[in-house]
């Protein structure tokens, strides 16, 4: 077991149902803690940086304009393989195939408005935290 940050956003699809705090209780619950938290409105060119990864799928577009519908709430979590704790409580993807109790499961509307997003590696935790954070925004 190791000590380890990673990277968390609530989508706008749980910002519009003012259900962004028990999104964090389930995180919270899980045994992660918010390490730095902030409420944005990406532009388009944000949403297409961060998302760059994927900008060859055919569902590229449709996630761009989602993530900018609305206010994120973008977060830092620790805890004890933070990374995949947090991708546990998320659950798959696509809500549909989503373990009962997690955050999908409970929360998401569809396979694109799925609430949550969690870095899928330590890697992964680190570019995207540097990407939205300030070191001087990280209290801890
Ligand atoms: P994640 O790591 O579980 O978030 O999943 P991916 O990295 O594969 O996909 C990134 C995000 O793109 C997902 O969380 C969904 O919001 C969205 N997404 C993934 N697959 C699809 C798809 O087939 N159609 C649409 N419209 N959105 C998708």
């Amino acid at each position: 077991m190791s000590m380890e940050r990673t990277f968390s956003i609530i989508k706008p699809d749980a910002t519009r149902r003012n259900i962004t705090g028990r999104i964090i209780t389930k995180l919270e619950d899980a045994g992660l803690r918010v390490v730095a938290q902030k409420r944005v409105l990406w532009s388009k060119a944000q949403a297409q940086a961060f998302y760059a990864v994927h900008k060859e799928r055919p569902f590229f577009d449709d996630l761009v304009a989602f993530m900018t519908s609305g206010p994120i709430v973008m977060q830092v979590l620790e805890g004890e393989n933070a990374v995949a704790k947090n991708r546990e409580i998320m659950g798959a993807t696509d809500p549909a195939d989503a373990d009962p109790g997690t955050i999908r499961a409970e929360f998401a509307e569809s396979l694109e408005a799925n609430s949550v997003h969690g870095s899928d590696s330590p890697d992964t935790a680190a570019l995207e935290i540097s990407m939205c954070f300030r070191d001087d925004e990280i209290p801890g």
